[in-house]
């Protein structure tokens, strides 16, 4: 083999490694990369390419050629350092570039013998790198290396000898070069090339392997830790895809609501909710597609269909473009502290009913009254409008009980309650009993007219009960007197002096003979008969 030859081999077959190394550098099973062994190959590729062209002649593109060509040595020994588990220090890199760089400038001035023996001792140099690196043990097959080492070091001796020779005995390397013993070196140096280039490819696959084999077990045990977390969090732990179909539960929240985790993935979400819980779901969905986060709390139906509180914090899934792909929730279970808080709401109200309540009739009691008086009056203050005030009491019931025992007393009671809820039937109003067998009614927005009216009615109704009165001397049956008056806000007059006016209107009625109804308006602070 002559030196053409050679040359021009190392050149097709760097260039056919590198076009080799870059489908094994996108074929998607090999996660393992070895950094500049594609470019080390097509350096050498390149290096080589230049000089089958340039043989026998020394020029700048001659030391182009070596220079590329060494790089590509160095590279490769940086390549297998990195396969055989070790790593190369950027600055160690670069001085190394820059030195073949300057060596092969400085061979510009050297005469031939000693330039090839420059360029071949530096190059056994980056030969011997490799066999030193590949001693090390990395996990690979040993013995693999260990031939590939021998490999790189015999290329290295035959560089090495190569270079004593031509610098030590630079007459007998010129006519080496006419040599047979020059071509078997040269062919040796070949297969070698080749030799190493194919182990080489068995251990990065082998390496690409090993990693993947070391993905594989890193997810799987990262997939486990997930489980165990997910599994043993106390709280519900739900994830659901764009349109909320359920993709992920893990058993605790199956088991809050009632149901197993196969039952739980697919469904959609909506199916949870109750009506109740509509408009809140609709407003976090709107959240959550902006990419917002949020904690509040909600409830779930459960498979028996109760109600189930949950603390829930929920977190956008959003794809590498930004846009909503999911959504991530935790649910603490707070059913209990729910539930309690509710029950206190509701006991709560039901304490203000009942505090606001007279518990012979039914209606509004006094405390009720004075409160709703205070407040309607300071309403009427902004609206300028008219209240009126209804005060009225059972003529002779003294008589009545003593006649027909308290028991009868209170029935009677109860249905004038009845009659005066029946008549006072708008919001605004309010019927009260105000004391013993006086009732009360505030009517907002009513003037004097109205009110005396709905006072006649309420009195008819009264009489029409025919609830039998044989003591009263006003007729056979019970009856009540009423005392009716309206007024417009003023800075001047308290509540209580309409209630006191209305009080007094009754008692003229009183003393009128009773089951009649009188009234006045106040016009501005003075009080107007009508
Ligand atoms: P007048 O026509 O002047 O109003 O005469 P009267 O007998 O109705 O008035 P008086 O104030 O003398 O008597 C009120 C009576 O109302 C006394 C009391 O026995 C009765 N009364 C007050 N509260 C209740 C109650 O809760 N139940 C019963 N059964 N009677 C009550
Ligand atoms: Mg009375
Ligand atoms: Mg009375």
């Amino acid at each position: 083999m002559d030196l053409r030859t050679v040359v021009l081999m190392l050149a097709i077959g760097s260039f056919l490694f590198g076009i080799l190394l870059v489908l094994f550098k996108y074929n998607n099973s090999n996660p393992q990369e070895v950094p500049y062994w594609i470019t080390a190959k097509f350096l050498q590729a390149a290096g080589s390419m230049m000089l089958f062209y340039r043989i026998g002649t020394y020029d700048g593109f001659t030391v182009l050629a070596n220079a590329s060509l060494l790089l590509g040595c160095a590279y490769e020994a940086w390549a297998i350092r990195i396969l055989s588990g070790q790593d190369v220090r950027r600055q160690l890199h670069i001085l190394t570039s820059i030195g073949i760089t300057l060596v092969c400038s400085i061979t510009l001035f050297l005469d031939s013998p000693y330039r090839i023996g420059l360029i071949f001792l530096l190059q056994s140099s980056f030969y011997f790198l490799p066999s030193l690196f590949l001693l090390k043990k990395s996990g690979l097959r040993f013995s693999l290396q260990i031939v590939l080492a021998i490999c790189y070091f015999l290329t290295g001796s035959v560089f090495l000898i190569s270079a004593v020779i031509s610098l030590g005995f630079s007459a007998y390397a010129l006519r080496l070069a006419d040599n047979t013993i020059f071509g078997i070196i040269l062919g040796l140096s070949f297969c070698l090339f080749l030799i190493s280039g194919f182990i080489l490819l068995m251990l990065a696959k082998e390496r690409s392997d090993m990693q993947l084999i070391e993905i594989q077990e890193n997810l799987k045990k990262s997939e486990t830790r997930f489980q165990q977390i997910v599994e043993t969090a106390i709280e519900g732990i739900l994830i659901f895809d764009e349109h909320y179909r359920i993709t992920f539960s893990n058993k605790n929240m199956a088991s809050m609501l009632g149901y197993t985790v196969d039952e739980m993935l697919g469904r959609s979400y909506v199916t949870f909710l109750p009506e109740s819980q509509l408009e809140i779901f609709n407003y976090q969905e709107s959240l959550r597609k902006k990419g917002d986060d949020s904690v509040y709390e909600g409830c779930l139906l459960r498979k028996d269909r109760k109600k189930h509180w949950f603390l829930i914090s929920a977190k956008a899934i959003l794809n590498d473009d930004g846009r909503f792909d999911g959504s991530f929730a935790m649910l603490t279970d707070i059913n209990q502290r729910k539930e309690m808080e509710l029950l206190l709401e509701e006991s709560n109200r039901r304490l203000t009913e009942l505090s606001n309540m007279d518990s012979l009739t039914g209606i509004a009691n006094r405390r009720c009254f004075d409160a709703t008086l205070e407040h309607e009056y300071s309403r009427l203050r902004r609206s300028k409008s008219k209240l009126s005030i209804i005060l009225l009491d059972i003529d002779h019931f003294k008589e009545y009980n003593d006649c027909y025992g308290h028991i009868m007393g209170d029935e009677c009671l109860r249905q004038i309650g009845k009659v005066l809820s029946y008549y006072t039937n708008r919001n605004v109003d309010l019927a009260a009993r105000y004391g013993g067998e006086e009732f009360a009614c505030i009517l907002p927005d009513t003037d004097i007219h109205a009110a005396v009216n709905l006072a006649e009615r309420i009195r008819q109704r009264i009489e029409d009960l025919k609830i039998d009165h044989m003591e009263s001397p006003v007729s056979g049956f019970l009856t009540a007197s009423f005392g009716v008056t309206t007024a417009r806000y003023s800075s001047e007059r308290s509540p209580t002096e309409i209630v006191a006016m209305a009080d007094k209107l009754l008692y003229k009625a009183k003393v009128s003979g009773r089951n009649r109804t009188e009234y006045a308006e106040f016009q501005g602070d003075e009080l107007a008969d009508m």
